[in-house]
Protein backbone atom coordinates (compact mmCIF):
# COMPACT_ATOMS: atom_id res chain seq x y z
CA UNK A 1 0.00 0.00 0.00
CA UNK A 2 1.40 3.16 -0.82
CA UNK A 3 1.55 6.24 1.78
CA UNK A 4 2.88 9.25 2.69
CA UNK A 5 5.17 10.22 5.63
CA UNK A 6 5.25 13.35 7.58
CA UNK A 7 8.20 13.90 9.70
CA UNK A 8 7.75 16.59 12.70
CA UNK A 9 11.40 17.63 13.68
CA UNK A 10 10.65 21.42 14.47
CA UNK A 11 11.19 20.85 18.24
CA UNK A 12 14.06 22.25 20.60
CA UNK A 13 14.57 18.91 22.07
CA UNK A 14 15.47 21.22 25.21
CA UNK A 15 15.03 18.41 27.61
CA UNK A 16 17.63 16.17 25.74
CA UNK A 17 20.10 19.01 25.68
CA UNK A 18 19.03 20.31 22.62
CA UNK A 19 18.35 19.54 18.71
CA UNK A 20 18.42 15.74 19.41
CA UNK A 21 17.22 15.55 15.99
CA UNK A 22 20.67 16.29 14.79
CA UNK A 23 22.61 14.15 16.71
CA UNK A 24 24.32 11.12 15.78
CA UNK A 25 23.07 7.40 16.55
CA UNK A 26 24.68 4.57 15.55
CA UNK A 27 26.94 7.00 13.13
CA UNK A 28 23.56 8.52 11.60
CA UNK A 29 21.42 11.86 12.34
CA UNK A 30 18.51 10.74 14.72
CA UNK A 31 16.48 12.82 11.16
CA UNK A 32 18.13 9.89 9.08
CA UNK A 33 16.94 7.41 10.71
CA UNK A 34 12.90 8.06 10.36
CA UNK A 35 13.51 9.18 7.01
CA UNK A 36 14.93 6.04 5.80
CA UNK A 37 12.70 3.88 7.71
CA UNK A 38 9.40 5.48 6.28
CA UNK A 39 10.94 6.07 2.41
CA UNK A 40 12.12 2.12 2.65
CA UNK A 41 8.87 0.93 3.95
CA UNK A 42 7.56 2.31 0.58
CA UNK A 43 6.16 6.40 1.64
CA UNK A 44 6.31 7.87 -1.99
CA UNK A 45 5.85 11.56 -0.47
CA UNK A 46 7.91 12.55 2.76
CA UNK A 47 7.71 16.11 4.38
CA UNK A 48 10.15 17.14 6.90
CA UNK A 49 9.19 19.79 8.65
CA UNK A 50 11.98 21.38 10.31
CA UNK A 51 12.41 24.84 12.20
CA UNK A 52 12.47 27.62 9.52
CA UNK A 53 16.42 28.30 10.12
CA UNK A 54 17.11 24.45 10.12
CA UNK A 55 16.02 23.88 5.81
CA UNK A 56 20.00 24.11 4.67
CA UNK A 57 20.70 21.52 7.70
CA UNK A 58 18.33 18.88 6.40
CA UNK A 59 19.69 19.07 2.85
CA UNK A 60 22.34 18.21 4.33
CA UNK A 61 21.61 14.97 6.23
CA UNK A 62 18.81 13.46 3.75
CA UNK A 63 20.61 15.07 0.55
CA UNK A 64 21.39 11.63 -1.30
CA UNK A 65 17.71 10.25 -0.69
CA UNK A 66 15.11 10.66 -2.73
CA UNK A 67 11.34 11.47 -2.49
CA UNK A 68 11.30 14.18 0.03
CA UNK A 69 10.72 17.67 0.66
CA UNK A 70 11.32 19.88 4.01
CA UNK A 71 8.86 22.79 4.92
CA UNK A 72 9.38 24.80 8.37
CA UNK A 73 7.27 24.19 10.96
CA UNK A 74 6.27 26.10 13.93
CA UNK A 75 6.72 26.72 17.71
CA UNK A 76 3.75 24.15 18.45
CA UNK A 77 3.62 20.39 17.42
CA UNK A 78 0.31 21.06 16.37
CA UNK A 79 1.68 24.26 13.66
CA UNK A 80 4.25 22.11 12.45
CA UNK A 81 2.03 18.77 11.60
CA UNK A 82 -0.65 21.56 10.08
CA UNK A 83 2.45 22.45 7.74
CA UNK A 84 3.33 19.26 7.15
CA UNK A 85 -0.67 18.72 5.99
CA UNK A 86 -0.63 21.87 3.51
CA UNK A 87 3.33 20.45 1.80
CA UNK A 88 1.30 17.50 0.98
CA UNK A 89 0.52 16.49 -2.83
CA UNK A 90 -1.60 12.59 -1.95
CA UNK A 91 -4.93 11.85 -2.94
CA UNK A 92 -7.46 12.16 -0.47
CA UNK A 93 -7.92 8.68 0.30
CA UNK A 94 -3.77 8.02 0.53
CA UNK A 95 -3.03 7.44 4.05
CA UNK A 96 -0.91 9.40 5.93
CA UNK A 97 1.77 8.65 9.00
CA UNK A 98 2.68 11.36 11.43
CA UNK A 99 6.02 10.33 12.72
CA UNK A 100 8.56 12.19 15.63
CA UNK A 101 11.98 12.57 14.86
CA UNK A 102 12.85 11.82 18.39
CA UNK A 103 11.56 8.02 17.76
CA UNK A 104 14.11 7.11 15.21
CA UNK A 105 14.21 3.17 15.32
CA UNK A 106 10.90 2.51 13.37
CA UNK A 107 10.51 -0.59 12.01
CA UNK A 108 8.49 -2.05 8.95
CA UNK A 109 6.30 -3.80 10.96
CA UNK A 110 4.74 -1.16 13.02
CA UNK A 111 4.43 0.88 9.92
CA UNK A 112 2.75 -2.55 8.27
CA UNK A 113 0.40 -2.90 11.43
CA UNK A 114 -0.70 0.95 10.99
CA UNK A 115 -1.26 0.60 7.28
CA UNK A 116 -3.37 -2.32 7.77
CA UNK A 117 -5.70 -1.03 10.80
CA UNK A 118 -6.64 1.93 8.73
CA UNK A 119 -8.67 -0.72 6.31
CA UNK A 120 -11.01 -0.74 9.13
CA UNK A 121 -10.53 2.59 11.25
CA UNK A 122 -9.83 6.30 11.09
CA UNK A 123 -7.20 6.55 12.77
CA UNK A 124 -4.07 4.13 14.38
CA UNK A 125 -1.52 4.30 16.31
CA UNK A 126 1.00 2.31 18.07
CA UNK A 127 0.94 1.56 21.98
CA UNK A 128 2.70 -0.16 24.33
CA UNK A 129 1.31 -1.53 27.98
CA UNK A 130 2.11 -0.26 30.89
CA UNK A 131 3.94 -2.77 33.03
CA UNK A 132 5.04 -0.88 36.39
CA UNK A 133 1.92 0.07 38.66
CA UNK A 134 1.23 3.58 38.23
CA UNK A 135 1.08 5.80 41.48
CA UNK A 136 0.24 9.64 42.17
CA UNK A 137 2.19 12.30 43.76
CA UNK A 138 3.15 15.17 45.14
CA UNK A 139 6.29 16.62 46.32
CA UNK A 140 7.94 13.43 46.51
CA UNK A 141 5.21 11.88 48.19
CA UNK A 142 2.77 9.23 46.93
CA UNK A 143 -1.18 10.24 46.84
CA UNK A 144 -2.92 7.77 44.99
CA UNK A 145 -2.67 4.62 43.16
CA UNK A 146 -3.63 4.90 39.08
CA UNK A 147 -5.31 2.08 37.78
CA UNK A 148 -3.14 0.75 34.84
CA UNK A 149 -6.17 -1.32 33.64
CA UNK A 150 -6.64 0.48 29.89
CA UNK A 151 -3.94 2.60 30.07
CA UNK A 152 -1.18 2.58 26.94
CA UNK A 153 2.07 4.59 26.34
CA UNK A 154 1.31 6.32 22.89
CA UNK A 155 3.99 6.07 19.93
CA UNK A 156 4.22 7.69 16.61
CA UNK A 157 3.97 7.12 13.60
CA UNK A 158 0.28 7.49 13.55
CA UNK A 159 -1.99 6.87 10.82
CA UNK A 160 -4.95 8.48 9.10
CA UNK A 161 -5.75 9.04 5.49
CA UNK A 162 -4.98 12.11 4.28
CA UNK A 163 -8.86 13.67 4.30
CA UNK A 164 -9.53 12.30 7.85
CA UNK A 165 -6.53 14.27 8.96
CA UNK A 166 -7.28 17.23 7.32
CA UNK A 167 -10.93 17.49 8.42
CA UNK A 168 -10.14 16.44 11.92
CA UNK A 169 -7.71 19.37 12.47
CA UNK A 170 -9.90 21.85 10.92
CA UNK A 171 -12.50 21.29 12.70
CA UNK A 172 -10.37 21.75 15.97
CA UNK A 173 -10.98 25.13 17.63
CA UNK A 174 -10.25 24.29 21.16
CA UNK A 175 -7.62 26.88 22.33
CA UNK A 176 -5.66 24.12 23.63
CA UNK A 177 -3.58 22.48 21.31
CA UNK A 178 -3.88 18.62 21.12
CA UNK A 179 -1.32 16.02 22.10
CA UNK A 180 -1.11 14.13 18.72
CA UNK A 181 -2.90 13.78 15.75
CA UNK A 182 -5.36 10.55 17.60
CA UNK A 183 -6.46 13.19 19.75
CA UNK A 184 -7.90 15.23 17.03
CA UNK A 185 -9.16 12.26 14.90
CA UNK A 186 -10.58 10.70 18.19
CA UNK A 187 -12.51 13.88 20.05
CA UNK A 188 -13.61 14.51 16.60
CA UNK A 189 -15.70 11.38 16.45
CA UNK A 190 -13.38 9.15 14.82
CA UNK A 191 -12.25 5.84 15.69
CA UNK A 192 -8.77 5.24 15.95
CA UNK A 193 -7.36 2.13 16.53
CA UNK A 194 -4.25 0.78 18.77
CA UNK A 195 -1.76 -1.21 17.22
CA UNK A 196 0.85 -2.87 18.95
CA UNK A 197 4.18 -0.66 19.21
CA UNK A 198 7.45 -1.33 19.60
CA UNK A 199 9.90 -0.98 22.43
CA UNK A 200 12.77 -0.19 20.36
CA UNK A 201 10.52 2.85 19.25
CA UNK A 202 11.31 4.74 22.16
CA UNK A 203 11.14 8.21 22.20
CA UNK A 204 14.47 10.03 22.52
CA UNK A 205 13.97 12.39 25.29
CA UNK A 206 16.98 12.98 28.11
CA UNK A 207 20.30 12.57 27.34
CA UNK A 208 20.85 8.80 28.66
CA UNK A 209 18.16 7.97 26.56
CA UNK A 210 20.46 7.83 23.57
CA UNK A 211 23.13 5.04 25.29
CA UNK A 212 19.63 3.26 25.69
CA UNK A 213 18.91 3.94 21.85
CA UNK A 214 22.45 3.13 20.77
CA UNK A 215 21.68 -0.15 22.98
CA UNK A 216 18.79 -1.31 21.12
CA UNK A 217 20.60 -1.15 17.65
CA UNK A 218 21.18 -4.06 15.85
CA UNK A 219 24.75 -4.69 15.55
CA UNK A 220 26.89 -6.94 13.24
CA UNK A 221 30.60 -8.39 14.41
CA UNK A 222 32.79 -7.59 12.11
CA UNK A 223 36.61 -9.23 12.04
CA UNK A 224 39.94 -7.73 10.34
CA UNK A 225 43.35 -9.05 10.27
CA UNK A 226 46.68 -7.27 9.54
CA UNK A 227 50.22 -8.33 8.74
CA UNK A 228 53.51 -5.90 8.60
CA UNK A 229 57.28 -6.80 8.26
CA UNK A 230 60.07 -4.77 8.63
CA UNK A 231 63.83 -5.17 8.19
CA UNK A 232 66.38 -5.41 11.08
CA UNK A 233 69.15 -2.52 10.32
CA UNK A 234 71.83 -0.32 12.65
CA UNK A 235 70.42 1.00 15.64
CA UNK A 236 69.98 1.65 19.28
CA UNK A 237 66.02 0.76 19.85
CA UNK A 238 63.31 -0.41 18.24
CA UNK A 239 59.67 0.69 18.58
CA UNK A 240 57.51 -2.05 19.40
CA UNK A 241 53.46 -1.99 20.07
CA UNK A 242 53.73 1.87 21.15
CA UNK A 243 56.56 1.39 23.26
CA UNK A 244 60.69 2.01 22.56
CA UNK A 245 62.41 -1.17 23.65
CA UNK A 246 66.47 -0.98 23.75
CA UNK A 247 67.77 -3.23 21.13
CA UNK A 248 70.91 -3.53 19.09
CA UNK A 249 69.40 -2.87 15.89
CA UNK A 250 66.24 -0.76 14.79
CA UNK A 251 63.90 -1.95 12.42
CA UNK A 252 63.57 0.41 9.01
CA UNK A 253 60.78 2.10 7.92
CA UNK A 254 59.36 5.43 6.60
CA UNK A 255 57.87 6.29 9.87
CA UNK A 256 59.40 4.72 13.32
CA UNK A 257 58.49 0.90 12.02
CA UNK A 258 56.19 -0.54 14.47
CA UNK A 259 55.20 -3.14 12.82
CA UNK A 260 53.31 -4.43 15.61
CA UNK A 261 51.19 -1.58 15.25
CA UNK A 262 51.06 -0.97 11.73
CA UNK A 263 49.82 -4.79 11.41
CA UNK A 264 47.30 -3.65 14.45
CA UNK A 265 46.27 -0.91 12.42
CA UNK A 266 45.60 -2.32 9.53
CA UNK A 267 43.00 -5.18 11.66
CA UNK A 268 41.37 -2.29 12.33
CA UNK A 269 40.84 -1.09 9.10
CA UNK A 270 39.79 -4.59 7.62
CA UNK A 271 37.49 -5.18 9.75
CA UNK A 272 35.97 -1.96 8.21
CA UNK A 273 36.73 -2.64 4.92
CA UNK A 274 38.36 0.86 4.72
CA UNK A 275 41.36 -0.07 2.89
CA UNK A 276 44.65 -0.20 4.20
CA UNK A 277 47.57 2.09 6.09
CA UNK A 278 49.04 3.08 2.60
CA UNK A 279 45.77 4.30 1.44
CA UNK A 280 45.54 6.51 4.84
CA UNK A 281 49.32 7.14 5.43
CA UNK A 282 50.98 6.98 2.10
CA UNK A 283 54.76 6.39 2.31
CA UNK A 284 55.52 8.56 -0.42
CA UNK A 285 54.25 11.46 1.63
CA UNK A 286 56.84 13.11 3.66
CA UNK A 287 54.84 14.10 5.99
CA UNK A 288 55.12 10.87 7.97
CA UNK A 289 58.69 10.10 7.86
CA UNK A 290 59.57 9.26 11.23
CA UNK A 291 55.97 9.83 12.35
CA UNK A 292 54.44 8.01 15.62
CA UNK A 293 52.61 4.97 14.65
CA UNK A 294 50.26 5.72 17.18
CA UNK A 295 48.53 8.26 15.00
CA UNK A 296 47.91 5.73 12.39
CA UNK A 297 46.09 3.53 15.58
CA UNK A 298 44.23 6.47 16.74
CA UNK A 299 43.12 7.34 13.33
CA UNK A 300 41.78 3.92 12.43
CA UNK A 301 39.87 4.05 15.36
CA UNK A 302 38.18 6.91 14.97
CA UNK A 303 37.19 5.57 11.44
CA UNK A 304 35.49 2.88 13.65
CA UNK A 305 33.73 5.64 15.88
CA UNK A 306 32.85 7.63 12.93
CA UNK A 307 30.46 4.31 11.68
CA UNK A 308 28.96 4.96 15.39
CA UNK A 309 30.71 1.48 16.12
CA UNK A 310 33.74 0.04 19.05
CA UNK A 311 36.55 -2.20 18.93
CA UNK A 312 35.70 -4.90 21.18
CA UNK A 313 39.48 -6.78 20.99
CA UNK A 314 42.99 -6.93 19.69
CA UNK A 315 44.88 -9.57 19.56
CA UNK A 316 48.86 -9.13 18.31
CA UNK A 317 51.54 -11.39 18.03
CA UNK A 318 54.91 -10.43 17.20
CA UNK A 319 57.17 -12.36 15.45
CA UNK A 320 61.25 -12.48 16.22
CA UNK A 321 64.10 -14.27 17.77
CA UNK A 322 65.17 -10.77 19.49
CA UNK A 323 64.78 -8.46 21.34
CA UNK A 324 62.84 -10.19 24.06
CA UNK A 325 59.02 -9.02 24.21
CA UNK A 326 58.07 -10.97 27.53
CA UNK A 327 59.72 -7.69 29.83
CA UNK A 328 57.58 -5.33 27.65
CA UNK A 329 54.38 -7.60 26.60
CA UNK A 330 52.43 -5.40 29.99
CA UNK A 331 53.80 -2.21 28.51
CA UNK A 332 52.67 -2.51 25.45
CA UNK A 333 49.29 -3.88 26.08
CA UNK A 334 48.57 -0.93 28.92
CA UNK A 335 49.66 1.35 25.52
CA UNK A 336 47.39 0.23 23.12
CA UNK A 337 44.42 0.13 25.97
CA UNK A 338 44.89 3.53 26.18
CA UNK A 339 45.54 4.94 22.25
CA UNK A 340 42.29 2.52 21.23
CA UNK A 341 40.28 3.50 24.72
CA UNK A 342 39.90 0.04 25.69
CA UNK A 343 39.84 -2.16 28.80
CA UNK A 344 43.04 -4.22 29.43
CA UNK A 345 41.58 -7.37 29.42
CA UNK A 346 40.72 -6.64 25.73
CA UNK A 347 44.04 -6.00 24.52
CA UNK A 348 46.13 -9.07 23.81
CA UNK A 349 50.03 -9.26 23.00
CA UNK A 350 51.74 -12.19 22.62
CA UNK A 351 55.17 -12.99 20.80
CA UNK A 352 56.66 -16.17 19.35
CA UNK A 353 59.88 -17.13 17.48
CA UNK A 354 59.90 -19.41 14.77
CA UNK A 355 62.73 -21.80 15.44
CA UNK A 356 65.52 -20.10 13.86
CA UNK A 357 63.52 -21.26 10.52
CA UNK A 358 62.66 -18.00 8.00
CA UNK A 359 63.63 -14.56 7.80
CA UNK A 360 62.55 -13.93 11.02
CA UNK A 361 64.53 -16.33 12.25
CA UNK A 362 67.33 -15.62 10.43
CA UNK A 363 66.95 -12.29 12.15
CA UNK A 364 66.63 -10.70 8.83
CA UNK A 365 63.37 -8.80 9.81
CA UNK A 366 60.59 -8.49 12.20
CA UNK A 367 56.66 -9.83 11.19
CA UNK A 368 53.83 -8.85 13.32
CA UNK A 369 50.26 -10.03 12.53
CA UNK A 370 47.44 -8.83 14.36
CA UNK A 371 43.34 -9.72 14.71
CA UNK A 372 41.03 -6.82 15.98
CA UNK A 373 37.45 -7.58 16.14
CA UNK A 374 34.58 -4.58 15.67
CA UNK A 375 30.99 -4.36 16.49
CA UNK A 376 29.22 -2.18 13.83
CA UNK A 377 25.52 -0.99 13.37
CA UNK A 378 23.63 -3.33 11.46
CA UNK A 379 22.01 -0.59 9.13
MG1 LIG B 1 54.78 -1.16 8.36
Amino acid sequence: MTFSGIIVAAGSGSRAGGDKQWRTLGGKPVLRWSAEALLNAGADELIVVVAPNALDRVADVLSDLARWRAVAGGDARADSVRAGLAALTCAPDQPVLIHDAARPLLDRAVIDRLLSALETADGALPVLPVADSLRRGESQVMTDVVERDGLWRAQTPQAFRRRVIEAAYSAWTDADAPADEAVVVQRKGGKVALVQGDPRLMKLTYPEDFAMAEALLPHQTRIGSGYDVHRWGPGGSVWLCGIEVPHDQTLIGHSDADAGLHALTDAILGAIAAGDIGDHFPPTDPKWRGASSDQFLIHAAELVSARGGRIVNVDVTLICEHPKVKPHRQAMRDRIAALLGLPLDAVSVKATTTEGLGFTGRGEGLAAQAVATVELPAL
